[in-house]
């Protein structure tokens, strides 16, 4: 149970796995995504390059790319807890669609959430 996470001891690795659901996000739709490198997913400077944009990690440049980066709410009958999710477990989130597609979909809060509440 969702309890069981927030009351676990912090000084040891524990496996949870936990049935919920997720009830909001901590962001707003135009920031649970950032612009990334396609290879390393470190955030790119998003200051718009002649080729693409700058990977410091990669030390080249690199297409448009986006990577989600979020925490959302994690709700079942005992407790709520914020869970962070990136990459494929955020892709999970929103039905295996990807940060870029995301990006590209969603022009507000409303639509974001519409889609997620299907
Ligand atoms: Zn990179």
């Amino acid at each position: 149970m969702v309890k069981d996470l927030t009351t676990a001891s912090r000084d040891k690795l524990t496996i949870f796995t936990v049935m919920g659901h997720l009830t909001d996000f901590e962001k707003t739709y135009d920031t649970m995504t950032y612009q990334a490198c396609p290879e390393c997913s470190s955030k790119v400077n998003p200051e718009w390059k002649i080729k693409g944009f700058e990977c410091k990690k990669c030390q080249k440049l690199v297409p448009q790319h986006y990577a989600y980066m979020f925490r959302a709410l994690l709700a079942d009958c005992s407790e709520t807890t914020w869970v962070a999710f990136s990459r494929e477990s955020a892709k999970k989130v929103f039905k295996g669609m990807s940060a870029s597609e995301f990006k590209g979909k969603f022009r507000s809060q409303q639509a974001a959430q519409e889609f997620f509440k299907e």
